[in-house]
């Protein structure tokens, strides 16, 4: 028989990643707030239900995707006035959270799980919604052994590269350590590329030069952000689609939260957060639904 699972948060990566479990054989249990969202998943093959409660009855595992960790933690913990998913959930299943969150969030979560003999990880994503919409996330998963290994049945449906970070709150860690290097180094590489061309370089061949030099990194070889260089970038299409501003704005906020938790010293994430920051509101124009690398435009003096 089928294996069932609970689905709640069908937005712009959700949606993929619901339709792909589909895809993958699960009977998938589909809900959201947003009536685009399910009419969406419902075509996509879900069985779209009236509530999160509904959608968790005698399931095998709850995916959530869903804004931050707020909402993660009202809809599963409750909020006073509505119960929370783990007065639903049967006992059996295996919770699975893949929402960008704290990673306090993704640890309170678990320890309300564990009073509830709930297994609970975080799983968060790496991969836009292309990736989402094709199977191809990556997962860094945070939660004990058993339950990572158990997980795996479900993010095989969603993704291709799936990493136990370690203990429940690990994932999330591991997720704001990365985009928090990718905005230093993106903010990096857009700096070099515009001193370059201040001074008469040709940004192809200076990019040329730079990915067979020790400047070489992923922004510069997979996603250079100043246009013309490279195809099928956003940088050479107005900087539209991609991962947007406000996205790693977000993930940025997330990680100076967890650096004065940890009272580790961010210097190169503190400016870089500052830099997306003046970037978004820079020229009178909100920038936040723009690619991140985007950010070349802040360094280009036209
Ligand atoms: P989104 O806003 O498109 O989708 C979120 C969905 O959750 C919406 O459809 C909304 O209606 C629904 N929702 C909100 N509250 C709800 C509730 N109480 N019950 C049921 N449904 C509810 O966001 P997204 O881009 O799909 O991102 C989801 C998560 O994935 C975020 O945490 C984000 O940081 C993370 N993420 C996004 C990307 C990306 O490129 N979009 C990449 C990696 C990670």
């Amino acid at each position: 028989m089928a294996k069932r699972v609970a689905f709640v948060g069908l937005g712009n990566m959700g949606g993929g990643m619901a339709a792909n479990l589909v895809k993958g054989g699960f009977e998938v249990n589909a809900f959201d707030l947003s009536e685009t969202a399910t009419a969406q998943a419902k075509e996509n093959g879900c069985n779209v239900v009236s509530s999160a409660i509904a959608a968790v009855a005698e399931v095998d595992f709850v995916v959530t995707m869903l804004p931050n960790g707020s909402i993660v933690e009202s809809v599963y913990i409750g909020d006073g006035k509505t119960p929370g998913l783990l007065d639903a959930i049967p006992n059996t299943a295996l919770i699975l959270d893949c929402s960008t969150i704290a990673p306090t969030n993704a640890r309170a979560v678990g320890v309300a799980a564990s009073e509830k003999s709930l297994r609970f990880v975080d799983a968060p994503v790496s991969g836009g919604v292309a990736a989402a919409a094709a199977g191809t996330l990556a997962f860094m998963v945070g939660g004990a052994e058993d339950d990572f290994e158990e997980a795996k049945l479900v993010l095989t449906a969603m993704g291709s590269n799936i990493f136990r970070a370690g203990d429940v709150g690990a994932g999330q860690a591991a997720k704001i350590c990365n985009n928090m290097l990718l905005a230093v180094h993106m903010a990096g590489t857009a700096e070099a590329l515009q001193l370059g061309v201040d001074n008469g370089l040709d940004p192809a061949v200076l990019s040329e030069i730079m990915l067979k030099s020790s400047g070489c990194n992923w922004s510069l070889e997979k996603y250079n952000p100043m246009p013309g260089v490279m195809e099928g970038v956003p940088s050479s299409n107005n900087y539209e689609g991609g991962f947007l501003v406000n996205l790693m704005l977000k993930d940025l906020g997330l990680a100076m939260e967890a650096s004065l938790n940890s009272q580790s010293s961010v210097p190169m994430g503190a400016a870089a957060r500052n830099l997306f920051n003046l970037h978004k509101h820079s020229s009178g124009e909100d920038k936040g639904d723009k690619d991140f690398s985007s950010i070349q435009q802040f360094y280009s003096k036209t």
